[in-house]
């Protein structure tokens, strides 16, 4: 049986705009800002993905760890 775990999400610098939406919308607060890159909290945050689809950039991925191995991938808003 294959074993994945689900890390919420990651942040992409390369396609972020600093926008502050996903911020806004992130009702447990997980999105933070440091040296003006946005990171993600993973104790506080609770998966539910509101940020992926306020996302106008794709900046924002899934990341499941499958196997040992990290793997990610998009969302289709
Ligand atoms: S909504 Fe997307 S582009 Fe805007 S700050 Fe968040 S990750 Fe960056
Ligand atoms: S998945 Fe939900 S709880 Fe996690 S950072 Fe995005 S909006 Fe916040």
């Amino acid at each position: 049986m294959k074993m994945e775990k689900l890390f919420p999400i990651s942040i992409n610098p390369q396609f972020c705009v600093r926008c502050e939406k996903c911020s806004y919308s992130c009702s447990t607060k997980a999105i933070f800002f440091r040296d003006s890159l946005r990171y993600v909290d993973y104790n506080k945050c609770k998966g539910c993905l509101k940020c992926v689809n306020v996302c106008e950039h794709n900046a924002i991925v899934v990341i499941s760890l499958e196997e040992g191995r990290l793997i990610d991938f998009k969302i289709d808003n």
